[in-house]
């Protein structure tokens, strides 16, 4: 059966709008693949292919085309039904976080954003898309192409008049306490990097219950292979090897923030109507 016959009359469009391929795996998976089984459209747009990204091959055009068609599988897993690529230059990461010096000459954070955001925009006017994600304004951990995420995300959906926006981000709190059980097994793991990072619990406004999705979550991340192999301390990989009932636990919500909302706001599906302040 064609999927458009099994879409119910009230199904909507959401555009997942990530920097990297497996973004989407660690921040919005579970969502998107809650949207699809709910009838929804799911759009998965990504900026860069990510070819800077660390990875067992070295940096460049070859990684930047394994890394779109681990998307790809990705994007299956969870039941997408359309895949872009803005196609900018990965930024890259400085050695010690923040911009790095010898970025390509299309990195995204390069790019005329302006110019970005009405590509986006294009494609949510296309997609009639009801609903936007994008980052945090610190673009969670602070890589420069989340911030830009934030700031090209959030003009796009001013441009196409998308009536909702939501910052995906992670429950610092919880993260925390998740990642110093994690560390008791795996002690390289550097905790402190997530002591600034993400949104504090107060200002989340959307705690999405992902739990029956954690397989096809699972999936999303284990299709990502040059960011999940080798012995080392790659947040994904160490991710995929934290055991099942630990990981429900840790993967079991996906988090948001909506501008705009009276504080102490808590919805727990991305099209629940907020409550009038
Ligand atoms: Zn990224």
């Amino acid at each position: 059966m064609p999927a458009s016959t099994r879409r119910p009359s009230t199904a909507r469009t959401a555009v997942f709008f990530h920097a990297h391929p497996d973004d989407e795996a660690l921040l919005t998976a579970g969502t998107m693949a809650m949207l699809a089984a709910e009838g929804h459209r799911v759009v998965l747009v990504v900026a860069t292919s990510g070819e800077r990204g660390q990875a067992d091959i070295a940096p460049g055009e070859a990684l930047g085309e394994t890394r779109i068609a681990e998307l790809y599988k990705s994007a299956a897993a969870l039941g997408c039904a359309r895949v872009v690529n803005l196609g900018y230059g990965d930024s890259g990461l400085a050695p010690g976080g923040g911009v790095a010096e010898d970025r390509p000459a299309d990195a995204f954070i390069d790019a005329d954003g302006e110019e970005a955001a009405r590509r986006l925009a294009a494609i949510l006017t296309e997609e009639g898309a009801d609903l936007l994600t994008i980052y945090d304004p610190a673009g969670g951990y602070g890589h420069p192409d989340h911030v830009q995420v934030n700031r090209v995300g959030g003009r796009a959906a001013q441009l196409a008049g998308t009536p909702i926006v939501l910052e995906a981000t992670v429950n610092r709190d919880p993260l925390l306490r998740g990642l110093r059980l994690v560390r008791r097994f795996y002690p390289q793991l550097d905790v402190r990097a997530f002591e600034r990072a993400y949104s504090p619990a107060e200002e989340i406004t959307h705690r999405v219950n992902v739990r029956r999705f954690a397989r096809q979550k699972r999936a999303s991340m284990a299709a990502h292979a040059t960011q999940a192999t080798g012995a080392d301390t790659r947040t994904l990989g160490v991710m995929l090897k934290i055991p099942q009932p630990l990981y429900r636990l840790v993967f079991g919500t996906e988090w948001y923030v909506q501008r705009g909302l009276p504080s102490g706001t808590r919805l727990r599906h991305p099209f629940e109507v907020p409550p009038k302040a």
